[in-house]
């Protein structure tokens, strides 16, 4: 293969690896309990696509609290969550792999030119914490995280950034693929040319989803060969 030919595939993980199930949104609920005294609902449209912080932030702006507040202890929430994540997450054993995703990573790992990373809103040592009972934090041995910026769109860069320091290799148009879940998934690699695949195995996402115009689109990953297709074509 030629030089040109080499791939960075980055992973979101929530939607897209793996089902979280309810300990991380239960350690967000008893996070912000404990800070502000606010019960608050956790659910998939207002977490979905976005970081950590992100999420936090606008939750809690939601309930009243002021953004200086938010940002003077957004270090001690991020601490207490990780705090509650590690004590909840493997609790009710709710979560659990998506279908096809270890025959996935098994193929592409195998791929010499194939370099793997995560693309997640989780701050690094959640993100490790949600892949480490299914052992797939092997297949991932850099990524950027939401602990590496707000928004999704600035952690393509760090992502390639560090991909450049690891493998010396600048990864841009169709030789970067990003895979998630979520219209931000799609569009946040659109300025760098990316390939967008994404999997929306929600039904009431699906037209959402087409309207941000990934390059591939799949309800869900049954179909091993035609994925690893869409990525290295
Ligand atoms: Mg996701």
């Amino acid at each position: 293969m030629k030089n040109n030919d080499k791939k960075l595939v980055l992973f979101d993980i929530d939607g897209t690896l793996i089902h979280p199930g309810n300990g991380a949104k239960r350690a967000l609920s008893k996070t912000i309990l404990k800070n502000f005294g606010i019960k608050i609902k956790v659910t998939y449209e207002n977490t979905a696509g976005k970081t950590d912080r992100w999420i936090i932030k606008d939750i809690l702006l939601e309930s009243g609290v002021e953004q200086n507040i938010i940002d003077e202890k957004m270090g001690k929430i991020i601490d207490d969550y990780l705090t509650f994540i590690k004590e909840e997450y493997n609790k009710d054993n709710d979560a659990k792999v998506f279908e096809g995703i270890f025959e996935l990573l098994e193929k592409l790992n195998k791929i010499e030119n194939v370099y793997l990373g995560l693309l997640t809103g989780n701050v690094e040592h959640g993100a490790r914490i949600k892949l480490s009972p299914f052992n797939l934090n092997r297949f991932f041995p850099f990524g950027a995280f939401g602990s590496d910026g707000m928004y999704r769109d600035g952690l393509v860069e760090v992502a390639l950034k560090r991909a450049k320091h690891l493998y010396g290799i600048s990864f841009y148009g169709k030789n970067l693929v990003i895979i998630g879940d979520t219209v931000n998934d799609v569009t946040c690699g659109k300025k760098f040319n990316a390939k967008s695949i994404a999997v929306v195995r929600r039904p009431e996402y699906l037209e959402k989803v087409k309207k941000a115009k990934p390059d591939f689109l799949f309800t869900e990953f049954e179909e091993i060969d035609k994925v690893v297709g869409a990525i290295l074509l």
